[in-house]
């Protein structure tokens, strides 16, 4: 699964760890790939990713195989990551003249052996060379989208890379996933931006959306997912609850909300603003 946005700040790198921990901690075998040179992912997974430690540009630019770089992520059962140090700002250039340069990504996931029921890749905000073979190597693209003014912005110019590459290198390529972020339910915007959004892509727009939440965005200065950092935050219950979504319409079920999710503590009142 691609998480991609060419907008920064969106909660790309959150939703991928944070759904990858989810999926972890019900039990999945889960790989996160850090594919921006800002390692923003390897951070909050508390991976060491300074500049001599194996990573993701190894497997891209040196084609070393992927189970050199991957790493066990502490505290999380089940959950790995090829973490990114800075060298993949280079990758972007050095890339352009490698053969197969789009499909290398594609190449080590097939070349990795161990079993894994999902792999989730980070992208940088950008359309260039690293999100385009995140595009090749995957199956479907989830969208996380923020609940702000300006938010749809910029979307047509993805979604038509997202067709550029079907048509040409990944047949079966497609958007399968939106993601609501940082909702803040007391605010008209959001849920104009929601409604927008909903009516727009419908069904791929799963009903769990992403409250705006300060143990959220704390949770990566420990190291840490916000499912460790703090298990019974609305931040940590939303991103469970929109891993149940995906991994329920993975096998063809028809997603119902938890009865855990009806907790009644008040921060999960933007929760289920969100899914209404
Ligand atoms: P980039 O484009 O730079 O890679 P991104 O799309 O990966 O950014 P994040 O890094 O996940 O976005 O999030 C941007 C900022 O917003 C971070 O500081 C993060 O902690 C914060 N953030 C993300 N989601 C939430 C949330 N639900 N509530 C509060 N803060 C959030
Ligand atoms: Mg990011």
């Amino acid at each position: 699964m691609v998480v991609a946005n060419q907008k920064g700040g969106v909660g790309k790198t959150t939703t991928t760890v944070n759904l990858a921990a989810s999926l972890a901690l019900h039990g999945a075998r889960v790989l996160v790939i850090d594919l921006d040179p800002q390692g923003n992912a390897s951070t909050a997974l508390g991976i060491d990713h300074h500049a001599e430690v194996p990573s993701i540009y190894d497997v891209l630019v040196e084609s070393k195989p992927l189970s050199d770089v991957v790493q066990p992520v502490p505290d999380v059962e089940g959950l790995f990551c090829a973490p990114a140090t800075i060298d993949l700002a280079g990758a972007e250039i050095e890339l352009v003249s490698l053969v197969a340069r789009e499909s290398r990504l594609q190449r080590a996931i097939h070349a990795y052996e161990q079993p894994l029921d999902y792999i989730l890749i980070d992208c940088p905000p950008s359309l260039g060379l690293l999100t385009v073979n995140a595009l090749v190597a995957g199956a479907e693209v989830l969208i996380p989208i923020q609940c702000e003014y300006y938010a749809l912005e910029g979307l047509g110019q993805l979604l038509r890379n997202v067709d550029l590459v079907r048509g040409h290198l990944n047949p079966t390529l497609h958007v399968s996933t939106i993601l609501l972020t940082m909702y803040d339910g007391r605010t008209r915007l959001a849920s104009q931006v929601a409604e927008e959004v909903r009516s727009h892509f419908g069904d791929e727009v799963l009903r769990t959306s992403i409250p705006r939440s300060v143990r959220i965005s704390e949770a990566p200065s420990y190291g840490q997912t916000v499912l460790t950092y703090d298990p019974g935050s609305s931040g940590s219950l939303s991103y469970l609850e929109a891993a149940r979504e995906i991994a329920l319409r993975g096998v063809g079920i028809h997603y119902e909300a938890h009865p855990a999710h009806a907790l009644s503590q008040n921060s999960q009142q933007s929760v289920s603003e969100g899914i209404q």
